[in-house]
C-alpha cells in the first residue's frame, strides 16, 4: 500500500460585504477613535455592538459610546503569528471587555510574554495611526494600570460624516490536504493516464475519483476497476465569466463526463469543438499535456452520440 499523498493547499479570496447601520457606524466611529455599542432593552451593552438581540431577536438601534479602556476576561497565547495577523511579534489573542460593556470584544493584545498576560488584567486601545473604517483601526490593546472606569456608556447617534457602508475582509485558509487511501491511489494511476475507481462490493457502483466508500451502501470499497478512457458528457454548462489566474478564454464549456464503466460523472473542460456545438451526449477523450497529473481536457472523439438511455442514470 503507498503511503497517502499530501501537499499544502491554500484558499484565498477576498470577501466583499455591506455594513448595516450599526455595523457601519461602529466601524466608522473607530475611525473617528471612538468604540460604539449598541443598548439591549433589557439594559445591557453589546461591544462589539449586533443589530439583533441575541436573546429576544428584536432590532436594537440604541447605540452607546463605552470607553477605550477595558479588563481581560480571557486570553490565549499565540506563539507564531501568520501572515496577515495583527502584530508580527508573538502576542495574546483576549477577549476584553471594554468599559461600560457587558460583553467582550476579541482582538490581540501586545503583551512582552504570557507571564505579563492575565486574566482581570486591564488595558487600553492602541488606535492604528492610519484608519478607514475597519476592526484593525484598533491596531491591539496594551497594558494599562488603571481602575474599571464605572460610568454609564453615553448615548451616540452614530451619524459621522463619510459613513463606511461596506469592507472587504480578505479571507485565506493555509492548510495540508490529504485525499485518503482511496484518491491516493486514483491520483497515482491518473500519473500513468489511466482513471481507476472503486467498485461497491453491494451495489457494484463503480466511483471515479473513489472516495474510499460508497455513501448509498455505507460500506469500505476496495475493489479497483480501471475505466475510460472515453466517456460521455452527460450535461454541461457555458463559463463567460472568466477566472483569475486561469488562462482560459472564455466562453468555455465545462461538462460532467462519464467515463465509460464508471457509475458516477467527473467534471472537466471541453475543447477542440465551438462552445455552442457541445451537446448530451457528445463522446469525448481526455487531452493530456507533458507531465500533467491531470487530463487538461476532453475532446470530442468523433465517434457517434451515445443514446440519452446509456447516461440517464448518471446525470
Ligand atoms: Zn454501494
Amino acid at each position: 500500500m503507498p503511503e497517502a499523498l499530501k501537499a499544502p493547499l491554500t484558499v484565498e479570496f477576498p470577501f466583499t460585504r455591506s455594513l448595516s447601520p450599526v455595523q457601519s457606524a461602529f466601524l466608522t466611529g473607530l475611525r473617528e477613535r471612538i468604540v460604539l455599542g449598541v443598548r439591549t432593552a433589557d439594559g445591557r451593552t453589546l461591544v462589539p455592538p449586533v443589530e439583533y438581540d441575541p436573546v429576544t431577536a428584536e432590532e436594537i438601534r440604541d447605540l452607546v459610546e463605552v470607553a477605550p479602556t477595558g479588563t481581560v476576561t480571557t486570553w490565549a497565547w499565540n506563539h507564531a503569528p501568520r501572515r496577515d495577523q495583527p502584530l508580527d511579534t508573538p502576542f495574546a489573542w483576549a477577549l476584553v471587555r471594554l468599559d461600560g460593556a457587558d460583553t467582550a470584544l476579541l482582538h490581540a493584545l501586545d503583551a512582552p510574554g504570557p507571564d505579563a498576560v492575565h486574566t482581570g488584567m486591564r488595558v487600553r486601545v492602541r488606535w492604528a495611526e492610519e484608519r478607514t473604517g475597519a476592526i484593525t483601526d484598533i491596531a491591539c490593546f496594551e497594558p494599562y494600570d488603571s481602575s474599571p472606569n464605572e460610568t454609564e456608556p453615553a448615548d451616540h447617534t452614530g451619524e459621522f460624516e463619510n459613513p463606511v457602508t461596506g469592507i472587504v475582509a480578505p479571507a485565506r485558509l493555509d492548510y495540508t490536504y490529504s485525499p485518503g487511501r482511496a484518491q491516493t491511489a486514483y491520483i497515482n494511476a491518473l500519473a500513468e493516464q489511466r482513471n481507476v475507481g472503486e467498485r461497491c462490493p453491494s451495489c457494484r457502483k463503480v466511483y471515479v475519483p473513489p472516495r474510499g466508500a460508497c455513501p448509498t451502501c455505507g460500506v469500505a470499497t476496495s475493489e479497483q476497476v480501471e475505466v475510460g478512457p472515453h466517456g460521455t458528457v452527460t450535461t454541461f454548462c457555458i463559463v463567460n465569466i472568466k477566472a483569475k489566474n486561469l488562462d482560459i478564454e472564455v466562453p468555455y464549456v465545462y461538462a460532467h463526463i462519464a467515463l465509460d464503466g464508471a457509475g458516477l460523472a467527473l467534471h472537466g473542460r471541453i475543447g477542440g469543438i465551438p462552445y455552442d456545438q457541445v451537446r448530451m451526449g457528445l463522446r469525448v477523450e481526455p487531452v493530456w499535456t507533458r507531465g500533467a497529473r491531470y487530463p487538461d481536457h476532453y475532446r470530442p472523439t468523433g465517434e457517434p452520440d451515445a443514446d440519452y438511455d446509456t447516461y440517464r442514470e448518471l446525470l
